[in-house]
């Protein structure tokens, strides 16, 4: 595998792309062909195999996972007026997308286990002005998605699905991205699957991969130079995708390294009293995206001076989300007044992620462990 290796005597990162020979030579035969925007096989390839993987019959790809997610809110067709029921504990792209549209966010508190969107909260933030509900799986681990579904059946709801930290995962022996009208990923540097930059959105609905398309590319149309709707340049590239296929074609293995990550992390910090672990539900299958830790109030600090404690000792996290209710950048347009998250506010106090790229190895993981016990002590 590539990459600064000759950094990790001193210094063990949280995350980073763990690229082989393959991804080389895919990409270089997209630079000696010439084939390196967004036209090419391997773009078309990716779409066809990614959605496939997820058991869907469309793959948008994207330039971004925040643009998957932008361009899906813009497929559905919201705009001012509409809601969007999704969990405040996850990442800003989120809420941006359905702001950018001139929707607004509808916020749900986190299961205290899961860390994902808390079901049985869903239901009374349902209005008549809502369209959506956008359930994230957060850290690699699937919504309990049922009751999700039967919420948004019952009020003729659509689903956004954000897959982002879920490439694998599995609700009920169903790959997440396989749920609702619109799935979307991101294919960033740390993610499970990653083409530098990327993202995609699949689908089973012919109607909305075309609206997708629209969005990506400008909603250019024949003839050309007209544009019935204004869209965007989400447009991913060839090599882009070249490096996506080549991470496809060994995607199992990835899979199953990030659970030995994440199975190897719970075996040898089970009996450490100061921590809450991940859970992996009887009906999931959790891909340990990144592996968090949940300070429990006996260990009387927060996750900033554990950051600081593990970095001394070279090991690097990262802190846990800010809640969306918490977000300046949204309590200025008068969103979230007097609400209140208890759930999302202590995983973002007391919650980090530790080193969990699958280029670590075993003696790796017990360093991290051995400086939490230190860190703890
Ligand atoms: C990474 C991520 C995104 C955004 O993806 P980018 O490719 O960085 O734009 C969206 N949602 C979730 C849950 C993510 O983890």
């Amino acid at each position: 595998m590539f990459g600064p290796m000759n950094e990790r005597a001193t210094r063990i990162p949280v995350a980073e792309p763990a690229l082989t020979d393959r991804e080389l030579e895919l990409v270089s035969e997209c630079v000696r062909t010439g084939w390196i925007s967004s036209g090419g096989k391997y773009h078309d390839e990716f779409e066809a195999r990614w959605a496939a993987y997820c058991g869907r019959k469309y793959g948008v790809a994207m330039s971004s996972g925040t643009a998957a997610l932008e361009a899906a809110v813009q497929a559905l067709g919201l705009g001012p007026g509409d809601e969007v029921v999704m969990p405040t504990f996850t990442i800003i792209s989120c809420a941006s997308a359905v702001a950018a549209v001139g929707a607004r966010p509808v916020l749900v508190d986190a299961d205290p286990e899961t860390w994902t969107m808390s079901p049985e909260l869903v239901a009374e933030k349902v209005s008549p002005g809502t369209r959506a509900i956008m359930p994230v799986h957060i850290y690699g681990h699937p919504v309990d998605m049922d009751p999700v579904l039967a919420i948004a059946k019952h009020h003729g709801l659509f689903v956004i699905e954000d897959a982002a930290e879920a490439h694998g995962a599995e609700y009920k022996s169903r790959r997440c991205g396989s749920f609702g009208e619109l799935s979307c990923f991101s294919f960033y540097a740390n993610k499970i699957v990653t083409t530098g930059e990327g993202g995609m959105v699949v689908t089973d609905d012919e109607r909305l991969a075309a609206r997708l398309r629209g969005v990506r590319n400008l909603f250019f149309k024949v003839p050309r130079f007209h544009h019935d709707e204004l869209g965007h340049n989400f447009r991913m590239t060839n090599p882009q995708a070249a490096l996506g296929v080549a991470q496809l074609e060994r995607i199992d293995a990835i899979v199953e390294k990030k659970r030995a990550i994440g199975a190897h992390y719970l075996a040898r910090l089970a009996d450490q009293p100061k921590l809450e672990l991940p859970v992996e539900r009887a009906w999931a299958k959790n891909v340990y995206w990144m592996f968090g830790v949940v300070l429990r109030d006996e260990a009387r600090i927060d996750a900033a001076e554990l950051a600081t404690r593990l970095a001394r000792s070279g090991v690097e996290t990262r802190p846990f989300f800010l809640g969306m209710h918490a977000q300046p950048a949204l309590q200025s347009r008068g969103w979230f007044a007097g609400e209140s998250y208890p759930v999302a506010d202590r995983l973002a106090r007391l919650g980090l992620y530790l080193p969990s790229g699958i280029g670590l190895s075993s003696a790796e993981i017990d360093r991290v462990c051995d400086a939490l016990d230190e860190a703890l002590a």
